[in-house]
């Protein structure tokens, strides 16, 4: 016999909480539905954040997924500005910041990530900046001045994307990556070769294997000092290196947590009437056989859907293709899959002609594709690896050749 859901709450309003309230109502839940975030803007895309956001072509309003209407019209009970700061997994309750007490039937935690800080002498100083919010952005956005001196620390996806929106708008833009090249952890060398040429073309400073050992300042930071003695100055400074999941509520409730909040392959936490989705989960995927946590837009926005039929009791397994972009520049780097456990590497088309592709396969079977500026081969590659696609690597290297063209003879 079905269970009788009265109450549903979400904790966190970023990209999974906002699809999970559209799911659930567009799936016919027409009970209590309570959004809890601590943020005080209705909910919004982060992408732009480091972009056309930060650049100042796009306004806040279009930043937002719905408008304030359409949480009244479905009955939402959106509390901004107020943060869950307990459950009590046994009474199925949650607390908030402003003492208010929650009963839920199921609870969705989409807490998302946190950045990772640093913790070098003067990382206190006024003016490490780091983006993850809106309000985090906006303060990035006043110090970008043409001919501003900005030290971004870290050379991953949002590093990158700061210095390229830094660039083009007329400052002078310094990158300080301490691995020996950039994304090292997202992408093939080639990739990362790829992009710190167009760094550089562009003017931008790229510095790799150098380590940041303090921030020097009077009240606020000033310069950037690295291990070889170095100095940096810094009108600017924006800190990108890496997030970790925000378990910190999820913990309170005494769920297990490793590298975010455990679930299986249908978002359920360890506690039956927990579920948890987006950045913060380390979920299990069927297709990869092993536990994986993403932070990406598509992960949240699926996964949260998968979540919310879940907890309206239709089972329903979380077990796609990943997919993963980023903007520099002129250019587009699509991702789809995950190249980790690969045992062959292969590069379609020449870098050269800014238009390539890296396939990555594991025993003759395509796992992941990185294409940059190569919308076509990223489309077939995200149908093809779902597909568990075995091409012919003569096809495949031949870059002449439509990637779904590229199987061999049945
Ligand atoms: P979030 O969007 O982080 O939302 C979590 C929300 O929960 C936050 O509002 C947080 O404040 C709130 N919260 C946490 N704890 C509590 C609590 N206890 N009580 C109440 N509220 C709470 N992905 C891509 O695929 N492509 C891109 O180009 C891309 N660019 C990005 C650029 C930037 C600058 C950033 C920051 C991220 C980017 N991402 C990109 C990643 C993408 O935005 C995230 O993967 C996505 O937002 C994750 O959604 P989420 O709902 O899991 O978490």
């Amino acid at each position: 016999m079905a269970v009788m859901i009265a109450t549903i709450v979400i904790v966190g309003g970023g990209q999974a909480g906002a699809q999970a309230v559209d799911t659930l109502r567009r799936e016919g839940f027409t009970q209590r539905l309570v959004l809890i975030s601590d943020e005080s803007v209705l909910p919004y895309q982060r992408p732009p954040l480091s972009k056309k956001f930060l650049s100042g072509e796009m306004a806040v309003e279009r930043l937002l997924f719905r408008h304030r209407g359409f949480y009244d019209e479905h009955a939402v009970e959106l509390k901004l500005g107020v943060r869950a700061t307990h459950i009590e997994a046994a009474a199925r309750r949650v607390r908030l910041s402003n003492g208010e007490e929650i009963d839920y039937d199921r609870l969705l935690l989409c807490t998302g990530a946190l950045p990772r800080r640093m913790s070098c002498p003067g990382s206190n100083l006024a003016g490490v900046n780091y983006l993850r919010t809106v309000e985090d952005a906006a303060a990035i956005a006043t110090g970008l001045q043409p001919g501003a001196r900005v030290v971004i620390v870290g050379g991953g996806y949002i590093g990158l994307e700061i210095a390229a929106t830094a660039r083009e708008m007329g400052c002078a833009v310094a990158v300080l990556e301490m691995a020996d090249r950039v994304m090292n952890r997202v992408v093939a060398s080639r990739v990362s070769e790829y992009f710190e040429h167009e760094h550089r073309t562009q003017g931008v400073k790229i510095i790799c294997n150098t380590r940041v050992v303090r921030f020097e300042g009077t009240g606020r930071v000033e310069r950037v000092v690295c291990a070889d003695g170095s100095m940096h100055p810094a009108d600017l400074l924006v800190v990108g290196v890496g997030a970790i999941a925000n378990t910190q509520v999820a913990a309170s409730a005494g769920l297990k947590c490793d590298n975010g909040i455990v679930v299986d392959e249908f978002c359920r936490t360890s506690d039956p009437a927990i579920f948890a989705a987006g950045d913060c989960s380390n979920f299990f995927s069927p297709r990869y056989q092993s536990r994986v946590r993403l932070e990406s837009v598509d992960n949240a926005f699926e996964q949260s859907k998968a979540a919310a039929l879940n907890m309206l009791d239709r089972p329903m397994a979380y077990d796609r293709v990943p997919w993963f972009w980023s903007d520099q520049y002129d250019n587009k780097l699509l991702i789809a899959g995950l190249s980790s456990g690969h045992d062959q590497q292969l590069t379609r088309g020449d870098p050269a002609t800014r238009s390539f592709s890296i396939c990555y396969l594991k025993g003759g079977e395509l796992l992941a594709v990185e294409a940059i500026n190569h919308s076509k081969d990223y489309m077939a590659a995200r149908k093809l690896i779902a597909e568990r696609f075995r091409p012919d690597l003569d096809k495949l290297a031949n870059f002449q050749i439509a990637l779904k063209d590229s199987g061999g003879e049945r």
